[in-house]
């Protein structure tokens, strides 16, 4: 097949082209490299397996781009690190908003099958829990959060237009937090700052009491969830959580991280930030019904795989 991968220099993205590449499909690649490393996937192009272009999917997509028919476009391509919010929180909006009316101009040209990398921030700070995909959300409309959040509910908005306009085959993945080998060391996460922190002793910054709660996803997981959606033969009706459904509480996390890493690092409570969504778990019954989808990885396990990651990016 032929398949576009925007924002594939990304976390997720780097590993689903992994995933990709396994399976011998010809791959191009968009990423204009802002909240992202190229060295990710620089082996990849190197040895030709992928074709990257270098591109902001606002400004419009490179003439080759559409040279090629695509069978399906994945679009993973937005900062999504709570930091770059605050820092380029129009370009965010933007990404979301022009870029993919762009993308999806592309698809229907194509008659692609588009898959949106969408979010869990659509919830904002949910009044229920745990968050299924017909919840409507509560979202700050222009707080500091809500040039992603809004940009990604906007998004979901065009798609579902294109798809009732022109009866294009959409696919939107509300992705819960995630975590894993080709995370950044300086996004911000929470799991990427706990490790980075533990392996060079400093303190475990806890924003506020370390009771707020996530549900971590490892990638692996998370990747199989999307390519499920994806490849699934038939028609989806609206937006499916992925993710994983156990949650723990922040303190936790630095705890195991602790633990694993037999680090001496002391914990560190800060002021909490402002529109921190308090709980976070995905409802994973959409996900298990159509696409059979269970997430396998413990977070233990996962983290020891991502600490191993992150002792070789830190040598
Ligand atoms: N967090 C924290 N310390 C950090 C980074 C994040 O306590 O060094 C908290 C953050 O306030 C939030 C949770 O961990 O409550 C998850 O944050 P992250 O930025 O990873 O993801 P998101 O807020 O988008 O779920």
């Amino acid at each position: 097949m032929k398949i576009l991968v925007s924002g594939g220099s990304g976390f997720i993205g780097t590993n689903l082209i992994k995933s990709l590449i396994q399976e011998r499909h010809e791959i191009h690649v968009l990423d204009n490299n802002c909240s992202s490393d190229l060295s990710n996937i620089k082996s990849f192009i190197d040895l030709n397996q992928i074709k990257f272009y270098e591109c902001d999917i606002s400004k419009g997509l490179p003439e080759e781009i559409y040279r090629v028919k695509f069978d399906q476009i994945y679009n993973l391509a937005s900062p999504a690190s709570p930091d770059f919010f605050k820092r380029i929180p129009i370009e965010i909006i933007e990404t979301n908003v022009i870029g993919v009316n762009n993308l999806l101009k592309l698809a229907k040209k194509d008659n692609a099958r588009f898959l949106q990398a969408s979010t869990s921030e659509v919830y904002g700070t949910a009044q229920i829990s745990p968050q299924r995909e017909d919840y409507w959300g509560n979202v700050n409309p222009n707080g500091e959060r809500s040039p992603y959040d809004e940009g990604k509910r906007c998004a979901e908005a065009l798609i579902y237009s294109y798809k009732r306009k022109f009866g294009m085959d959409v696919r939107v993945v509300r992705i819960f937090n995630t975590y894993g080998p080709f995370m950044l060391k300086n996004d911000g996460r929470v799991i990427s700052n706990f490790i980075v922190q533990a392996l060079t002793n400093k303190d475990i910054t806890i924003y506020g009491d370390g009771n707020i709660t996530r549900s971590f996803c490892f990638v692996d997981d998370l990747v199989n969830g999307i390519k499920l959606l994806m490849n699934y033969q038939g028609e989806i009706n609206g937006p499916i959580n992925i993710g994983n459904d156990t949650e723990f509480k922040i303190i936790e996390v630095a705890k195991l991280i602790l633990k694993i890493t037999g680090s001496k690092s002391k914990l560190k409570f800060l002021p909490g930030v402002v529109d921190d969504p308090v709980q976070r778990r995905p409802d994973l019954n959409k996900a298990n019904n159509i696409l059979n989808y269970y997430p396998k990885i413990k977070l233990e396990d996962g983290l020891v795989k991502t600490i191993q990651y992150f002792k070789e990016v830190l040598k």
